[in-house]
């Protein structure tokens, strides 16, 4: 059982959402919206080609190289385009990315508050909690109580940043570039990031 557990849905609630998807897919694909493939097309794209792992060499990219970071927190978009990513990195959900930087003074975390809005193409489709009303409402309310469940003590000195994303601005944190790490290269940094650490709800833990 991960730290996780405790914001995903009951079982019940999972099955009837599934229920209703199917139903939906079914419509779309009578009314030739949809084709029978295109579902398992858009997941396996995700699967694949757009999904933590960007995010992950994003932050490694930016703990190597103090100019790449720098453009990263002023402009994201345009930091990430001159990275080597499959085309559509701004698209799909990644339009108009902000990043905001952990540091030992200040601690960020991601939500959005109304609904589910999360930068597809740098950290993937967003986990079931993500949704949760639960943690949506909590994390605003009280930070670090969510923040202490999932893990993550914060000291009282630490400043907490709570960034709500929406369909205009899309969050994702750089976090603190763990020690011991000094001599590892930017494509082994790169395997220690989860997107749990680009949620602000994890640090990055040397393996
Ligand atoms: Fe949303």
């Amino acid at each position: 059982m991960s730290s996780y557990d405790h914001f995903s849905y009951d079982t019940d609630r999972e099955v009837y959402s599934a229920a209703r998807a199917r139903a939906l897919e079914a419509l779309l694909i009578k009314k030739g919206v949809i084709t029978g493939s295109t579902v398992d097309k858009v997941l396996e794209y995700f699967k694949t080609e757009m999904g933590p792992f960007n995010g992950a060499k994003i932050v490694a990219r930016a703990w190597v190289d103090p100019a790449f970071k720098a453009k990263l927190l002023d402009d994201a978009n345009a930091a990430i385009a001159e990275m080597d990513f499959p085309a559509g990195m701004s698209g799909a959900e990644g339009e108009h990315m902000k990043v905001a930087e952990n540091t030992a003074a200040v601690h960020n975390v991601i939500v959005c508050t109304l609904c589910s809005c999360y930068p597809w193409t740098t950290l993937g489709l967003p986990p079931y909690w993500f949704k949760d009303p639960t943690f949506r409402a909590r994390v605003v309310r009280e930070p670090r109580a969510v923040l202490q469940e999932f893990g993550v003590t914060l000291d009282p000195a630490v400043q907490v940043k709570v960034w709500d994303s929406s369909a205009q601005i899309r969050w994702f944190v750089l976090p603190e570039r763990p020690a011991g790490t000094e001599g590892m290269t930017e494509a082994k940094l790169s395997t220690l990031v989860t997107p749990e650490a680009m949620m602000g709800v994890a640090k990055v833990k040397v393996a």
